[in-house]
């Protein structure tokens, strides 16, 4: 349907300096009027909306550039981490499919997701990309169950498990020797990724990324969804990113989880100190056991961290009731007696802290200086 009556179309260039003295003169008269008394010609009037037309090379671009940037991507693993990694795809314009051990059929339909039931059917579908995002725990048994003789030869793996070496070792073990492999980890998750992803660590290592321009423009798509978002892209070896995991990551689940043992509750005085506690406690209660238990069963660094954590807190209490009981000489036997007696004391009560290695060997230092102790 064309935009314009054809009248129209062929309308004289405006005579702007006889129209603009005389429309200022007769200032009161309305426009179409002034136009039909003066027999100017009529202005311009829309006959259609504005639709996407076969000539609209501006549409035609706009529709390449997204095909040619929207990846097929399926994830298996629909449970918390998954449907909120799918929320972003979609967003991005991606088709999603997803596979997992329960139907989220329901689920799926209301993200915008094709979700299938059987494996085999969802890998039929051959998607350019395949999202590893079932619990640690299962990784192994879900790896061993893909079909993948269904998918593309050349498919992308991606795992985002929370540790690195175990499913890396898995993925190099079972996949086809064909697929491509990039293992990331998103160190973000629906509580504290719920407004933004602006500024948190986007943590990847490819593995083994194929050379030709296609496998490497794949890989570059898939990290893109991340960037976009804002997020920061750290690229960094598997062993690496495990060692400073469990020295931060770890370290920080197992006091949300102690904490949450302990029953924090709010007070009408919290402090802000208090307030990043019951945050803590919030950001790792919404996460399953499996998920930290494959933190401490699967990065082989988190016992050293528990051990470390342990001892610390136990030197912490030495001190307090080192401190008490000093206290209780002195009030029970007087200032002279406690003295001497504290003298005598191979180890006095000091500040003390842990080894960087402490967990390993066990070592406990004092915090004074060589020259404090020669003092
Ligand atoms: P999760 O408890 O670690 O994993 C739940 C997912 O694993 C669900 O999709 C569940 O499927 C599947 N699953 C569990 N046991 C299974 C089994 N025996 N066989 C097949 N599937 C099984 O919780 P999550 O938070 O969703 O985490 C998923 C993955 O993302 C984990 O590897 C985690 O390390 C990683 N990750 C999580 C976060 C986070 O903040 N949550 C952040 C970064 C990375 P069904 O629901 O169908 O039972």
């Amino acid at each position: 349907m064309p935009l314009f009556s054809s009248t129209q179309t062929k309308l004289p260039p405006f005579p702007c300096s006889t129209l603009y003295p005389l429309s200022r003169s007769l200032s009161s008269v309305p426009t179409l009027k002034l136009r039909r008394l003066t027999n100017l010609p009529q202005p311009l009037r829309v006959r259609a909306i504005d639709a996407a037309q076969p000539y609209d090379y501006e549409t035609h671009i706009k529709t390449h550039f997204h095909q040619s940037n929207s990846l097929k991507i399926a994830i298996f693993g629909f449970g918390n981490f998954g449907q909120f990694l799918a929320k972003a795809f979609v967003n991005q314009g991606h088709s999603v499919l997803a596979y997992s051990r329960s139907d989220y059929s329901n689920t799926a339909q209301k993200l915008g997701v094709s979700f299938y039931t059987d494996p085999h059917d969802l890998c039929e579908q051959h998607p350019e990309v395949v999202v590893l995002c079932t619990s640690i725990l299962s990784t192994e048994s879900v790896i061993k169950s893909i079909p993948f003789q269904r998918l593309r030869r050349n498919t992308l793996f991606v795992d985002v498990l929370s540790v690195k070496e175990f499913p890396r070792d898995l993925l190099l073990k079972h996949l086809p020797t064909e697929f491509d492999i990039l293992c990331s980890h998103p160190m973000f998750g629906p509580q504290s990724g719920k407004h933004t992803w602006v500024g948190l660590p986007f943590v990847y290592d490819k593995v083994r990324i194929g050379d030709s321009g296609f496998r490497i423009n794949r890989c570059k798509k898939f990290l893109d969804i991340f960037a976009r978002e804002g997020c920061r892209m750290v690229e960094m070896s598997c062993e690496e990113h495990d060692r400073h995991a469990a020295g931060s990551q770890f370290v920080t689940h197992t006091m949300g989880r102690v904490l949450e043992k302990y029953g924090l509750v709010s007070s009408p005085i919290n402090t802000k100190g208090y307030e990043t506690l019951l945050d803590l406690v919030d950001n790792t209660a919404g996460d399953s056991f499996d998920l930290y238990y494959g933190l401490f069963m699967y990065n082989k660094n988190a016992i050293k961290q528990l051990e470390r954590l342990d001892m610390a807190f136990e030197d912490l209490k030495k001190e307090l009731f080192g401190h008490l009981h000093e206290a209780c000489r002195k009030e029970l036997f007087g200032h002279a007696k406690a003295r001497t007696e504290i003298s005598d004391d191979k180890e006095p009560a000091r500040p003390r802290k842990l080894l960087s290695l402490g967990a390993q060997n066990g070592v406990l230092v004092n915090t004074i200086t060589e020259t404090e102790k020669s003092d």
